[in-house]
């Protein structure tokens, strides 16, 4: 079962149960839970966000992610470090997708502070080279 996408997601994201619930449920270790939901792109939960399970329920309405569901995941699953990405400083910052296409990926965003991020809008190109240089 713990083989099944279907079964990964209904289970995990949207019955809220941890990996070692699944696991024991399953006979298997709750790394052989995780090992499928990475295979199968599944965000990972943060831990403290357990008791928050059902406010994830609309972020599975489908396959087209809403932009307040992959901002949501986002904070999940990319905690703000409050340092911007190309300056390094120590500002507000907020998400920046790096390719345009708002893919279901942490690597595809940074977190950039708000002037950097007006100049990564413009000079998208630029600032996409010098974001995938420091990773
Ligand atoms: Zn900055």
């Amino acid at each position: 079962m713990f083989r099944s996408r279907s079964w990964l997601i209904k289970n995990y994201a949207e019955l809220g149960k941890t990996s070692t619930e699944l696991g024991k449920e399953q006979n298997v270790s709750h790394k052989t839970i995780l090992y499928w939901l990475e295979k199968y792109n599944i965000p990972r939960r943060h831990p403290a966000h357990k008791e928050n399970k059902g406010e994830n329920n609309y972020f599975w309405s489908g396959d087209n992610v809403s932009y307040a569901g992959l901002h949501h995941w986002l904070e999940v699953n990319k905690p703000k470090t409050g340092i911007c990405d190309i300056c390094n400083k120590y500002k507000k910052t907020t998400y920046a997708n790096i390719s345009g296409e708002y893919r279901r990926d942490i690597n595809d965003f940074g977190e950039l502070c708000y002037s950097c991020h007006c100049l990564f809008d413009k000079l998208n190109q630029t600032h996409k080279k010098q974001l995938e240089g420091k990773q």
